[in-house]
């Protein structure tokens, strides 16, 4: 092997939900919003001044930086914003993952955590989520280099209990715990207001799922000034312009139009529970969702032929081989009710066919 070949950095990438070429399908596999972005952001994009991008952007995301301090009621020092929750967390990582004792997360959660930690050589351990796919405080009470929790939780679609959370918070005052709230708008509660309590929480957001602006690549980290300013450090001797402008006035026209907000989020949970009920009556069996998807399994179904044969009727939605524990589910994103009339449909049709129904 040549000498630069044996000093590659190697990797094994993510592996994103699919994005399909054809239009004519109905996608579920990735968490999208089904709603467009809020009016006002159109309209910011269609004024923007076209001179502006003859300049650097911001590197700090002014508006969008105070715009998200507002909504918050937080400090701007208390806020850094990405290029989507994404980039956040891996810059997160990068300035906080640097000692030798590994940093925990659960078996079953985002898969990107172990991607970053491989990446960036960060020793981890992954706990066991318990039966009903929770998580055990308990095995987050000994000594770790740090501790990354999705809360809600993906792709199970449920929360951790806040006492438990803040339990884990509270034992683990020399490690930075990390909960990464990107389904937060979907019922759970969310603990940024604790960053004022804890100086080791950072909290991360997105505008990817329920400000339906996947495409703008747009998210943020919440945190104590002096954890915040650590993390520009590092984002700044790496990249100073992370945000376009365009991003920047997207996300800040986003944020200002609330009633737009609540009503598509609204909307999202009422289908949620709509659609559980539906999938219920046919035998599928899940925990309470408090994210825009579902995490499904049917006792005789079996959960990967069948998406499968969704995926050939035009309907995407997300299966996973990988932990094998969760092999015989289904992670299906809320979409329009008419979406989720034409899936149910699907799947009727389906258990009949294989004498099921
Ligand atoms: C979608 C998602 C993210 C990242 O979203 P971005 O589009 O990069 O903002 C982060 N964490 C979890 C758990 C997610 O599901």
């Amino acid at each position: 092997m040549r000498y630069f070949e044996q000093h590659i950095r190697r990797v094994t990438p993510y592996t994103p939900g699919e994005q399909p070429k054809e239009t004519d399908i109905i996608k579920l596999n990735t968490n999208e919003n089904p709603y467009p972005p809020a009016p006002g952001v159109r309209k910011a994009l269609q004024e923007m001044d076209y001179d502006l991008l003859r300049r650097y952007p911001d590197p700090a995301g002014e508006p969008l930086r105070s715009a998200i301090a507002r909504e918050l009621h937080l400090k701007k020092e208390e806020v850094f914003v990405g290029v989507g929750s994404d980039d956040v967390l891996a810059m997160l990582f990068l300035t906080f993952f640097n000692g030798d004792r590994p940093i925990l997360f659960p078996d079953i959660t985002y898969s990107f955590y172990d991607v970053w930690a491989e990446m960036l050589r960060i020793p981890y351990e992954t706990k066991p989520l318990d039966q009903n796919f929770t998580i055990r405080k308990e095995d987050y009470f000994g000594e770790n280099g740090g501790i990354v929790i999705a809360n809600p939780n993906a792709p199970t679609g449920t929360a951790l209990d806040l006492s438990a959370l803040r339990e884990i918070i509270e034992r683990n005052r020399e490690s930075i715990v990390i909960v990464d709230e990107a389904y937060i708008d979907f019922g759970g509660e969310s603990v940024v207001p604790w960053i004022r309590e804890y100086d080791n929480l950072l909290v991360t957001q997105t505008f990817s799922k329920s400000r339906s602006l996947a495409g703008m690549r747009i998210g943020e980290a919440l945190g104590c000034e002096t954890l915040i300013r650590y993390l520009n450090d590092v984002k700044y001797s790496f990249n100073s312009y992370t945000m376009n402008t365009t991003a920047i006035l997207a996300g800040a026209a986003a944020l200002s139009d609330r009633a737009y907000f609540e009503e598509t989020r609204q909307k999202i949970i009422e289908t949620r529970i709509w659609t559980a009920e539906k999938l219920r009556e046919l035998g599928f069996a899940f925990s309470d969702s408090v994210t825009n998807f579902l995490f499904v399994t049917h006792p005789v179904v079996d959960c990967e032929a069948l998406y499968v044969a969704l995926r050939e009727q035009k309907i995407y939605v997300r299966h996973f081989s990988k932990p094998a524990r969760i092999a015989p589910y289904l992670r299906i994103t809320i979409g329009t009710k008419e979406e989720m009339e034409a899936l149910l449909g699907a799947i009727r049709e389906y258990m009949k066919k294989e004498g099921a129904l």
